[in-house]
């Protein structure tokens, strides 16, 4: 190959990457990561499959695949789950086609989802994996981002944010830590780290060949 093959071979030959986002509950991640997803036409957003109830607004299909407890066993035991895992006493999983298939198209996938996820998915693939924790500015904003978005009940929101104290002790396990304050700063950071991984060469087949006409012009 040579460097006038493909005038832009970076559109034609990639190999995906798997971002991985966590965070406690109400820090933010969702909205970031959705952010991304719109932006980037070459990020696709894994849809994770939950026993969680919907909650009001969400679609199937959108948000979630929502399924029985019985209809999630048997995805696991069908071995169809990349990951999963039980938080809040629901069940949250990974379907590992749609990731397969979007790597085989050399697409980045976004996953959003728990500590226990994330260290799967990273034990699985850790080449292609980059893992992302987002952190509140302070607790007490968390718990008011969590009763201003209105979506759970009281009890709910004290349970989640116990559970977010636990979580947030897993943020040593990250590649990159954003704390966030504002979100336009902190989409700014996300920016900045997925196209940083984007460029490190293993991401970009197409180099040695690029290369290699480059110094035979
Ligand atoms: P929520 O009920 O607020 O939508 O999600 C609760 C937690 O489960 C969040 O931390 C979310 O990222 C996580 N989660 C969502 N989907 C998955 C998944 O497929 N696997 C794992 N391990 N966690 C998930």
């Amino acid at each position: 190959m040579t460097a006038d093959d493909h005038s832009k071979p970076w559109e034609t030959v990639r190999r995906g990457l798997l971002l991985l986002m966590s965070s406690p509950g109400g820090a933010g991640k969702t909205s970031l990561s959705r952010r991304l997803v719109a932006d980037y036409a070459d990020m696709i957003l894994s849809i994770s499959a939950t026993t969680r109830p919907p909650r009001p607004g969400e679609e199937e299909g959108r948000e979630y695949f929502f399924k029985t407890r019985a209809a999630f066993e048997a995805m696991i035991a069908a071995g169809e789950l990349l990951e999963w895992a039980e938080v809040n006493g629901n069940l949250y999983g990974t379907p590992k086609a749609p990731v397969m298939a979007a790597m085989e198209a050399g697409k980045d996938v976004l996953f959003d989802i728990d500590y226990q996820g994330a260290a799967q998915v990273a034990e699985r693939a850790p080449d292609d994996s980059v893992r992302v924790f987002v952190l509140p500015p302070s607790w007490s904003d968390l718990a008011r981002r969590l009763h201003a978005r209105a979506q759970d009940s009281e009890p709910v929101i004290e349970q989640r944010l116990a559970l977010g104290k636990r979580e947030i002790e897993y943020w040593r396990a990250a590649d990159y830590v954003i704390v966030n304050k504002d979100f336009d700063r902190a989409y700014a950071d996300l920016i900045h780290i997925y196209r940083s991984e984007r460029m490190k060469p293993g991401r970009n087949p197409w180099l040695p060949g690029f290369v290699q006409g480059l110094t035979e012009e």
